[in-house]
């Protein structure tokens, strides 16, 4: 039997994903995945543009179990712009701070018959049947295995890990990466007011799957592009492994947006004449009204609102902040914004402009993956 990697079981994507740095950035911002070991990425199949392939040698580590690896030269793969390897994703695409603890494990277990609470238990693990939480690995795993969790938690420091439960008497835990639990629990808190990590473990047990994380759950195509025996880094699927609630330049945006001194008005779009001499029903509606109507139409049909009634030429600020917190819910940096400290529409433009980028990474993938990107769409 071959290689069979172990999986987050929240996102469903590899703890053993390596990062092909550029030329010009430090060493430690290039690393391969776990059969790689220590060594960065080699790959002699890419000749695109500005890659290169050099030596590079690499310093002794302390490995898992405590011993220490010898230095070794190896031959490391450098990224240059145009970079369509699948062994590792390109510095020219994500940074290496983007891609923090994207190979670090964390663990949820069953409770032993004579579990007990140790200090630096959180209260939704005291307060779980079941179910605790170990400590985060300081590396990628081994096949099965996670090793030097931190803090030992309970006693493990080690563990074993699978995505399918098949013992009930197995001393497996369901591995998944730390910042995925993080939102998994501002979900579950949102949703039901607490963090109930035994019904996670129970699905777990119950539907966990080798295949796809858990059985009957949907698959996305991205998930079938990267998932193999071993990681495909394809191009254009770089957000699968970036940091959820770290994401680099949001705060720095949000900050842009926030309006500073009197100057501000709550109308957005100036307001013209040109359509002075039209009937508008719409003009004897308060500004309430309006922003009511406002709030149960599409995008589209807003604008084309805006074309046909004066009334609506210009739109308060309230609209923009609905379309974020209702189309973009899960960024949760603006939940405690006052209303009146955020120019929303500038924020608004802004992040649809961040978030354009998955319309390239769609071309990305399309060109990079040729014919088996085309085969996963042609299933559907
Ligand atoms: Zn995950
Ligand atoms: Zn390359």
């Amino acid at each position: 039997m071959g290689f069979s990697e172990r999986v987050c079981q929240i996102c469903g994507v590899s703890f053993n994903v390596g990062r092909i740095r550029t030329k010009d950035e430090p060493t430690k911002a290039g690393w391969g995945g776990r059969l790689r070991g220590n060594s960065p990425v080699f790959d002699p199949e890419c000749e695109a543009d500005g890659c290169a392939n050099e030596e590079r040698m690499i310093p002794e580590f302390v490995c898992h179990d405590g011993s220490v690896s010898e230095a070794e030269q190896a031959i490391e793969h450098l990224a240059g712009p145009s970079c369509i390897s699948t062994s590792g994703y390109s510095g020219h695409r994500i940074t290496w701070k983007e891609m923090k603890d994207c190979t670090q494990v964390q663990c949820l277990k069953y409770k032993a018959s004579d579990w007990e609470p140790e200090p630096g238990d959180e209260d939704f693990v005291l307060q779980s049947r079941d179910a605790f939480l170990t400590g985060i690995s300081t590396g990628a795993p081994d096949e099965f295995e996670v090793h030097r969790l931190e803090p030992v938690r309970h006693g493990v420091r080690d563990t074993p890990m699978t995505n399918e439960l098949l013992d009930d008497d197995s001393e497996d835990g369901m591995p998944m990466h730390a910042q995925c639990f993080q939102v998994f629990r501002e979900l579950s808190i949102r949703k039901f007011g607490r963090t109930d990590i035994d019904s996670l473990i129970d699905l777990w047990a119950q539907q966990g799957s080798m295949e796809n994380r858990f059985d009957d759950f949907q698959e996305t195509l991205d998930l079938q592009l990267v998932v193999h025996q071993l990681h495909r880094h394809v191009p254009g699927t770089e957000y699968m492994v970036a940091h959820p609630h770290d994401v680099e330049g949001l705060n720095d945006l949000i900050d842009r947006c926030t309006i500073n001194g009197a100057a501000h008005t709550d109308a957005v779009f100036e307001n013209s004449d040109d359509k002075a001499h039209v009937a508008d029903p719409f003009a004897s509606l308060p500004p309430e009204l309006r922003l009511m109507l406002l709030l149960q139409l599409e995008r589209t049909d807003v604008t084309n609102l805006r074309l046909v009634s004066r009334s609506f030429q210009q739109l308060p600020q309230k609209y923009f902040h609905n379309l974020i917190t209702t189309e973009m819910p899960r960024v949760w940096e603006i939940d405690n914004q006052e209303p009146g400290t955020i120019n929303w529409h500038q924020l608004w433009c802004a992040l649809s402009a961040a978030d354009g980028g998955a319309g390239v990474d769609e071309l990305v993938r399309a060109w990079v993956t040729d014919g088996e990107y085309l085969h996963v769409s042609a299933e559907l």
